[in-house]
């Protein structure tokens, strides 16, 4: 059984009634492909009717919609929002801005944290501040191990109890084989999901960048593409062993694709997430040295990235995730072998996967939105959908649009973003989560019917 996205905390909902005119409506699961008007009461769809023809409440606010897309609300399992410890990067309050501003009607936020969220108390603690300060519905997962060292594990029954939706120690690896089948058997044992950085340090060794032809060029050290596909193909085996289940992040390399379809063809419980900046840039960028280039998996060759699109097209892949990790200027405005690892995503992520694969026709815009919301499953929440009584959670997208991206600032505390500069195609205008409007584009003109 499924729970509802706003189960998670957040200071919503407001609970006006709403009336969206004349969007044109696609939900790929529901076969809705037309325009239409949108009538939200009290948090859910309440009737979809013929355009023009939605009744609305009295004092419900009429937002006109044509010419606008309306998706289901896209869902983020992979976000680090650097809080507690590191708040000059991101806090729960400008991380879920952002979110709202990609059209996101919920996130799951990671635990390296300073300190690291591995106590019941953290995760306590997190979703009350979360229940005054987000702007979207936010989960929180714990910690593996104690630290995220790798050795111990935290209680996770424990911080199952205290509303923590899974577990993971992004950033880094599960480096013992032990440890990891042991986190297994509790997340057999207590439910949850288990996110996984798949990455063998003994292979990954200092590498700074992807190993091939541009790392040699440059002179840079290369992470070879194994490092991640070896854990891939360990820990796809280690969940069939314990029937548990667990999550693959951000893949990188057609190798760790080939291990996903073996594991899944040999029945693991295992998804896997693709990330935007993976599937539309390559380890060619690199050669400007520029650290917004940087992250952890590194961007992969052009035949790699085919692999992901090729993974995507073909559903093997359950979702994309952004892995939306900010960091301030000083952090990434340093020679590339010092700068940190990582890149914000959660604001442009629908309008990159638009511009560069819908547009030219590699993959269809319902299975980019359907893909941009299916993360919710992993937490076994329902993804958005627009359908009568479903949860209000609704994206409203003006496709045509075209902006550069960062040139208005961001959301976010930080603007290390891969696409700053680059001109993008369609932008979010509006979200609704639970039926209350939670990001509005500046000039974007609000009527009362
Ligand atoms: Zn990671
Ligand atoms: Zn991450």
């Amino acid at each position: 059984m499924s729970a509802a996205i706003t189960s998670l905390d957040w200071r919503g909902p407001g609970g006006a009634d709403l009336i969206v005119r004349g969007a044109h409506a696609v939900d790929a699961r529901e076969g809705l492909d037309r325009t239409c008007d949108l009538l939200i009461r009290e948090g859910r769809i309440a009737a979809i009717a013929a355009a023009g023809e939605g009744e609305a409440p009295e004092g419900a606010e009429e937002i006109d919609a044509a010419g606008l897309h309306a998706f289901p609300a896209f869902f983020d399992p992979h976000v680090h929002l650097r809080t507690p410890g590191q708040e000059y990067r991101e806090d729960i309050e400008t991380g879920t801005r952002a979110a709202a501003a990609g059209g996101y009607c919920g996130i799951v936020a990671m635990a390296n944290t300073d300190p690291v969220v591995e106590h019941p108390a953290d995760v306590r603690s997190l979703r009350e501040r979360a229940g005054a300060e987000a702007s979207v519905p936010t989960g929180f997962v714990a910690a593996v191990t104690k630290g995220m060292e790798g050795r111990e594990l935290t209680e996770m029954a424990a911080l199952r109890e205290a509303g923590a939706v899974g577990f993971s120690d992004d950033g880094l690896p599960i480096r013992s084989a032990g440890v990891m089948r042991r986190a297994l058997q509790y997340q057999h044992l207590v439910g949850g999901m288990i996110l996984l950085h798949e990455e063998d340090p003994e292979l990954t060794c200092d590498g700074v960048m992807a190993e091939g032809a541009v790392s040699a060029a440059l002179g840079l050290t290369g992470v070879p593409a194994v490092s991640e596909s070896t854990m891939i193909a360990r820990d796809g085996a280690l969940c069939i062993y314990e029937d548990a289940r667990a999550h693959v992040q951000h893949l990188s390399a057609r190798t760790s694709v080939e291990a996903v379809e073996v594991a899944k063809a040999a029945g693991a419980k295992l998804t896997a997430e693709l990330t935007p900046h993976h599937l539309v840039l390559t380890d060619e960028e690199v050669r400007s040295l520029d650290a917004r280039f940087k992250m952890n998996p590194p961007l992969r060759s052009e035949d790699d990235r085919q692999a992901l699109i090729e993974a995507l097209r073909s559903g093997l892949v359950d979702c994309i995730g952004t892995d939306h990790a900010p960091h301030s200027t000083n952090e990434k405005e340093v020679p590339f072998e010092d700068a940190n690892m990582g890149v914000i995503g959660l604001e442009t992520a629908f309008a990159v996967l638009y511009t560069e694969l819908v547009l030219p026709g590699i993959v269809d815009l319902g299975l980019i939105v359907e893909r941009m919301g299916a993360g919710a499953s992993l937490f076994d929440l329902e993804p958005a959908r627009l359908a009568p009584d479903a949860q209000a959670n609704i994206a409203l997208i003006e496709l045509d649009a075209e902006w550069e991206a960062g040139a208005e600032g961001w959301e976010s505390r930080s603007e290390n973003s891969p696409f700053s500069g680059r001109t993008l195609r369609s932008r979010v205008v509006l979200t609704v989560v639970g039926g209350e409007v939670a990001y509005r584009r500046r000039k974007f003109a609000m009527r009362m019917a």
